[in-house]
C-alpha cells in the first residue's frame, strides 16, 4: 500500500470532519474528505460525495460571510506556504440557517514519495459549546463544576425518551459504563449497550419514592433516588446515590433519618443563628395513621406519609427535616411562622388525605441551648418538642404547643403515675370518693356516684384529670375502673351500715375497656361475689364512647341491661351534638354535661340566662319524648338546682349537693 492509500482509507471513513489538501501553486486541490466532514458541512445540494468535493474546490466560501472569506484566505495562504493552521470563523452548515463557529486546524505531512498534503481537522465549535459548555451563565457554570466534583452521584435522563443529559464523574464510578456517554445518547444504550425500552419505566416508577434499588446491570444492584425536575427546558429524571444513602434517609420519604438528624443539628443552629435568627425543634405527630393504613390499605398510607415528607419539605425549605419513623417527624428550623407553616402543612395533607381522619400535632421547643449544643442537649430539645406534642394529643382543639414549665411538669406526673400505678392499687393510694346524686322534684338522695382520687404519700391528693388521661393512653384503665367497682362492692356494708343500703352507685367506664377485656364479665362477676343486687349498680358510659363502633358498644349495652344494670351515658353535650343518636341508644338515662350549666351561669352573669335555659329545656324535653330520663352535673347553687326542677330535669349532681367524698365522711341526713 502506497502512502496515499493508507491516507485515503484512514480518512475516508472517519467520524471527525478531516480534508485533505494538496497545492499546486495557488491552485488548491481536494484530496479526499472524511465522512464526517461530508455529514457536517455538506449542503443541501450536495446528495453525494464528489458534488461536495467539488463544491469545495470550486466555491470553497460559499457558505462563509465575506469578512471570514477574507480572514480565511489569508489565513490558508499562509498555510499552504509552510505555517500551520489554527483558526476559527463562521460557516453555515448543511441546512442550518444561522452560522456555526469552526475551529480549523491544520498541519502539514509529507508523503513516502516526497509529496506534500495539507491535513485540516474541522471542529463545531457551537455544537461543543452546547454540550460540554452549557449551561453558560458563569453561576450555573460553577454550580456544574460542583456537579462535577460533588460526592453525590447524578444523573439526568429525559423523562421523554430516557436520553442522557448529565452525568457527573461520581456517578459515572458507581455505574462503570464501558465508554463515556454521548449527550442524547439513551441511558440504557450507554449503559447497556443496547435499547432496553422498560428502563425508563423502572426509572418513572422510582419517582419520588425515595431509596430505591435500581438494577442497570445483572446483578449490580445500586441505591438511588429518582425526583422530577429540569434540565435546561426540559423535563428530566434526576437519578441521585450516595453509597451510604440507607444509613441516613429514610427509604420511604427520602428525608434524612434520626440519626443524620442529630449529625446534621449543630451546624444547622450554628447557621441558624448566624443568620440572626433562633433556632425551634418542631416534633410533628400525625394522628390517625393507623386507623387511615387499616381503612385505606398501607400503600395510601405510605402515600400520605411521602406527600407530608414533600410538604414538609417545601414549608420548612432551608430547614433540617427528618422522619424519626411512622408518622413521626423532626423539623429543625428558624424560629418564625411556626404556627402558621404548621396549619398550611395540617391543611395540606388533610386536602390530600382520602376521608378526614388525620388529624396533624405539633410540639416545638424553643428553649435556651448553648454555643456549641452536645448530642445530650440535642437530644434533650428533641425530647422537648415530642412532650409538647403528647400533651395536646387529647386535646381536640389544639394542634401545636409549645414546650414550657407546665409540659415539664406534665411530664413528670405522667411518669410519676405509671411507674406507681400497681402500687397505687396495691397498696390501696387510690380510694372511692362517693358524690350524692339528687331527686330534684323530691329533694331525695338518688344515688351516689363512685370518682377515684389517688392519695399519694410523696406528692398528696391526684385528682382524676391528673392520671386518667395517661392511663387512658396506655390501655391501662381497665385495672382502675375494675378496682373502682370492687371497691365500691366491697363498701357496700359500710354503705348500709349508714343507712345509704338501698341507694344505687354509679361508675364510670373508659371506652378503652370495652376495647381491651370483657369490662361486663369483670362487673357481674365483682358484683355477685360481694351479693350486690343488679339493679344498684349503675354503668357510666362517656358519649364520645359511642362516636365509634356504636354497634359493639350498643351490644355491650344489652348485656348489662339483660344482666339487669342500669346504663346511663355521661357527658352529654360534651363532645359533638348527637342528638339524633340519641333515640338510637337504649340507656336509661342521660347524663348532661356541666357545660349546660355553666353557659346557664355565665349568661345570668351577664344577663337573663334565658336562651341557656331554653336549651337546657329544649334537649330535656327531647329525652323525655325518647323515654329518657336525665341528670345535670355541675349544680353549684340553688337558682341552678331551682332551674333543674323547672325544666323537669329529674336527676341532680354537683358541689351546692355534696361534693365528692370518702365514705367516712359522708354525712346523712
Ligand atoms: P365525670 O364522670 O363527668 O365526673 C364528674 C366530675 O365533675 C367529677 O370530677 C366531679 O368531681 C366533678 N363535679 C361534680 N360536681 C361538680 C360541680 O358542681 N362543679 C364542678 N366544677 N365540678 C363538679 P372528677 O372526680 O375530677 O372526675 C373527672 C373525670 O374523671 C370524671 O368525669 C370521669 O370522666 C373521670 N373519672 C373519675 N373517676 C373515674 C373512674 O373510676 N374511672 C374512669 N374511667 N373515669 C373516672
Ligand atoms: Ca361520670
Ligand atoms: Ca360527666
Amino acid at each position: 500500500m502506497t502512502d496515499w492509500e493508507i491516507l485515503n482509507a484512514g480518512i475516508e471513513h472517519a467520524e471527525h470532519a478531516i480534508a485533505v489538501y494538496q497545492f499546486e501553486g495557488k491552485r488548491k486541490r481536494v484530496v479526499c474528505v472524511s465522512d464526517g466532514m461530508f455529514c457536517m458541512m455538506r449542503g443541501a445540494d450536495e446528495a453525494d460525495k464528489p458534488a461536495f468535493l467539488r463544491r469545495l474546490e470550486s466555491d470553497r466560501y460559499r457558505n462563509v460571510p465575506t469578512e471570514d472569506a477574507r480572514i480565511l484566505t489569508e489565513e490558508v495562504r499562509r498555510f499552504a506556504s509552510g505555517g500551520g493552521l489554527d483558526i476559527v470563523y463562521r460557516e453555515t452548515l448543511g441546512r442550518n440557517s444561522g452560522s456555526t463557529l469552526i475551529h480549523a486546524v491544520g498541519h502539514h505531512h509529507v508523503l513516502d514519495d516526497g509529496e506534500r498534503v495539507l491535513i485540516v481537522e474541522y471542529a463545531d465549535l457551537t455544537a461543543a459549546a452546547w454540550t460540554q459548555v452549557q449551561p453558560r451563565k458563569p453561576c450555573e457554570q460553577s454550580l456544574q463544576s460542583f456537579l462535577d466534583q460533588s460526592d453525590l452521584a447524578l444523573l439526568a435522563v429525559t423523562k421523554d425518551r430516557g436520553e442522557l443529559r448529565y452525568c457527573n464523574a461520581r456517578m459515572k464510578s458507581l455505574l462503570k459504563p464501558a465508554r463515556d456517554f454521548c449527550v442524547g445518547e439513551s441511558v440504557s444504550q450507554w449503559l447497556l449497550g443496547w435499547e432496553d425500552a422498560d428502563i425508563l419505566e423502572r426509572i418513572a416508577a422510582m419517582d419520588g419514592r425515595g431509596n430505591q434499588l435500581f438494577c442497570a446491570r445483572e446483578g449490580e444492584d445500586l441505591a438511588v433516588r429518582v425526583n422530577s425536575g429540569t434540565w435546561g427546558d426540559e423535563a428530566v429524571y434526576c437519578i441521585q446515590s450516595d453509597p451510604w444513602s440507607e444509613l441516613f434517609f429514610d427509604a420511604l420519604t427520602g428525608l434524612p433519618n434520626l440519626s443524620t438528624f442529630y449529625r446534621k443539628a449543630p451546624g444547622e443552629i450554628g447557621r441558624i443563628r448566624k443568620r440572626g435568627k433562633s433556632p425551634a425543634f418542631v416534633y410533628v405527630n400525625f394522628f390517625g395513621m393507623k386507623a387511615y393504613n387499616a381503612r385505606f390499605g398501607m400503600e395510601e398510607g405510605d402515600r400520605i406519609l411521602k406527600a407530608a415528607a414533600g410538604e414538609l419539605r417545601h414549608l420548612f425549605p432551608n430547614a433540617l427535616c427528618c422522619r424519626i419513623s411512622d408518622d413521626h417527624f423532626l423539623v429543625l428550623a428558624e424560629d418564625r411562622d411556626l404556627e402558621e407553616r404548621l396549619a398550611d402543612l395540617a391543611r395540606q395533607v388533610q386536602r390530600r388525605a382520602s376521608g378526614s381522619v388525620l388529624q396533624l400535632k405539633a410540639g416545638v421547643y424553643d428553649g435556651a441551648l448553648s454555643n456549641k449544643p452536645s448530642q445530650e442537649e440535642i437530644s434533650r430539645a428533641c425530647d422537648g418538642a415530642r412532650l409538647a406534642c403528647g400533651q395536646i394529643r387529647e386535646n381536640a382543639r389544639r394542634s401545636w404547643c409549645r414546650y414550657d414549665t407546665d409540659v415539664q411538669e406534665q411530664f413528670q406526673k405522667k411518669t410519676y403515675v405509671l411507674a406507681n400505678y400497681r402500687t397505687a392499687l396495691k397498696e390501696h393510694w387510690i380510694r372511692v370518693y362517693y358524690q350524692p346524686l339528687y331527686d330534684t322534684q323530691t329533694g331525695k338522695l338518688a344515688g351516689f356516684e363512685c370518682l377515684a382520687r389517688w392519695q399519694d404519700p410523696n406528692r398528696g391528693l391526684l385528682s382524676p384529670a391528673d392520671f386518667i388521661p395517661v392511663l387512658e393512653q396506655h390501655h391501662l384503665i381497665g385495672l382502675l375502673d375494675q378496682y373502682i367497682v370492687e371497691q365500691a362492692c366491697r363498701e357496700a356494708p359500710l354503705r348500709a351500715q349508714k343507712g345509704l343500703g338501698q341507694v344505687p352507685v354509679s361508675f364510670n367506664i373508659s371506652r378503652d375497656d370495652f376495647d381491651y377485656g370483657d369490662v361486663y364479665e369483670n362487673v357481674k362477676s365483682t358484683a355477685d361475689r360481694y351479693h350486690i343486687p343488679h339493679e344498684l349498680l349503675i354503668a357510666e358510659i362517656t358519649e364520645s364512647a359511642f362516636s365509634r363502633d356504636s354497634d359493639g358498644i350498643r351490644e355491650q349495652i344489652r348485656r348489662f341491661h339483660e344482666g339487669g344494670f342500669q346504663v346511663w351515658m355521661d357527658d352529654f353535650g360534651s363532645e359533638y351534638s348527637s342528638l339524633g343518636n340519641l333515640q338510637n341508644l337504649d340507656v336509661n338515662l342521660i347524663k348532661l354535661d356541666i357545660r349546660f350549666l355553666h353557659a346557664y351561669a355565665q349568661e345570668r352573669r351577664n344577663g337573663d340566662g334565658t336562651r341557656s335555659a331554653a336549651l337546657l329545656q329544649a334537649v330535656v324535653g327531647m329525652a323525655r319524648a325518647l323515654h329518657l330520663n336525665t341528670l345535670c352535673e355541675g349544680v353549684e347553687t340553688r337558682e341552678q338546682l331551682e332551674l333543674l326542677r323547672q325544666v323537669g330535669c329529674r336527676g341532680a349532681q354537683g358541689y351546692f349537693l355534696g361534693r365528692p367524698a370518702p365514705l367516712e365522711q359522708i354525712q346523712v341526713e
